[in-house]
C-alpha cells in the first residue's frame, strides 16, 4: 500500500459513519480523493439555518469574518447583537453605542444579518425608547440581554409587556459558570438562572423567551430539567462548551418545537453537533430553520 493510499483509506474509515448513501457503494479505488468531504458538506448545505444566537464587534473585521463562517457553513442568516459587557453599569450610551454597530452591519447586509437590540432597564425610560429606536432601524428582536437585571427583576415587566406587544422574542444570556451545588463566584449577582426565566414565563404566558447557549459552561442538564415546562422558553443550544450527549437530552426535556440552533460565535462546533445528533431530517430542519422562523412570523419579520 503506498502511503497516499493509506491516507485517503485510514480519513474515510475514520469518517465512514457520516458518508453518505452514494460513496457508500463505492470499491476504495473508484473514490476521489476528497469525495468524503463533498458529501459531508453536502448534508450541512441540504438545511437553511438561522443562527439564533450571533454576535458582531467592534473590530475591523467584523462582520466579515462572521459572513464567511456563515459562508462556508451554509447559515442563510444571522441574528446579530453586541452585548452590554458584564460587569458594566450599562448606561444609555453604552446599549446604543451597541446598537448602532448592529443597525450598521444590518444594513451592509440587509439579505444576511439580522439584528436584535440590547437594553438595561435599569434605565427604564430610555430603554423603552430604545425600543422604537431599534424597531424604526429595523430591528426584529431584543438580546442578547445581558446580567445587569435578572430577566425577572420588576424593572424588565414594562420592558417584556412591550416587545410581548410587538410579538417580538426576548433572548436573555445565562449563567456561563453555573455548577450544581452553587454558582461560580466570577458571575455577576443579576446572573438569570434557569428559574428566573420560569418565573417569568409564567407572568407572561403571551410572551417568547430565549434562553441562551446551554452549551455556554452552565449546568445544561439541570437546565433542560428546569425549563422543561415552560412553553414560551425557547432555548438555544449554541455554545463553546459541547458536551457529546447534549442535544439529544435537551430533545428530551425541551422538545423539538422549542429547540433553536445557535454558535455564539463557535461556529464548527455549533454546526458539527447538530449532525452528532440524533435527530431525524425533519427536526433538523425545525431546530436549524423552521423554530426561529416560525418565531419570526409572529412579528411579520419571517425571511420566507
Ligand atoms: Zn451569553
Amino acid at each position: 500500500m503506498n502511503r497516499r493510499k493509506f491516507f485517503r483509506d485510514a480519513a474515510l474509515s475514520g469518517s465512514g459513519v457520516l458518508l453518505g448513501q452514494g460513496l457508500m457503494g463505492k470499491g476504495p479505488e473508484e473514490q476521489s480523493e476528497n469525495e468524503a468531504e463533498v458529501n459531508l458538506m453536502d448534508e450541512v448545505r441540504k438545511y437553511r439555518k438561522i443562527d439564533s444566537h450571533a454576535h458582531v464587534y467592534f473590530s475591523e473585521d467584523s462582520p466579515r469574518v462572521q459572513l464567511d463562517f456563515a459562508d462556508r457553513l451554509s447559515i442563510d442568516k444571522l441574528m446579530i447583537s453586541v452585548n452590554i459587557a458584564p460587569h458594566t453599569k450599562g448606561t444609555p450610551e453604552q446599549f446604543r453605542k451597541n446598537n448602532d454597530l448592529v443597525i450598521r452591519c444590518m444594513k451592509d447586509h440587509p439579505d444576511r444579518l439580522l439584528g436584535t437590540m440590547v437594553l438595561n432597564p435599569t434605565y427604564q425610560k430610555e430603554s423603552l425608547e430604545e425600543i422604537d429606536r431599534c424597531v424604526d432601524a429595523g430591528m426584529v428582536g431584543a438580546g442578547e440581554l445581558y446580567n445587569q437585571l435578572k430577566i425577572n427583576d420588576p424593572l424588565y415587566y414594562p420592558i417584556i409587556e412591550k416587545l410581548t406587544d410587538l410579538n417580538m422574542l426576548i433572548h436573555m444570556h445565562s449563567a456561563i459558570g453555573y455548577s450544581r451545588v452553587t454558582l461560580n463566584e466570577r458571575e455577576p449577582k443579576n446572573i438569570s438562572l434557569p428559574e428566573d426565566f420560569v418565573e417569568i414565563a409564567k407572568r407572561y404566558p403571551e410572551a417568547m423567551f430565549q434562553y441562551a447557549h446551554i452549551g455556554g459552561g452552565i449546568d445544561w442538564e439541570n437546565s433542560c430539567k428546569v425549563l422543561k415546562d415552560s412553553p414560551n422558553v425557547y432555548v438555544d443550544v449554541s455554545g463553546s462548551n459541547n458536551a457529546a450527549n447534549m442535544i439529544d437530552f435537551a430533545m428530551k426535556y425541551i422538545g423539538e418545537d422549542r429547540l433553536l440552533f445557535g454558535c455564539d460565535s463557535s461556529y464548527y462546533q455549533g454546526v458539527g453537533h447538530m449532525f452528532a445528533a440524533k435527530l431525524t431530517d425533519a427536526q433538523r430542519r425545525k431546530i436549524f430553520f423552521e423554530n426561529y422562523n416560525d418565531i419570526l412570523k409572529k412579528s411579520g419579520n419571517h425571511v420566507d
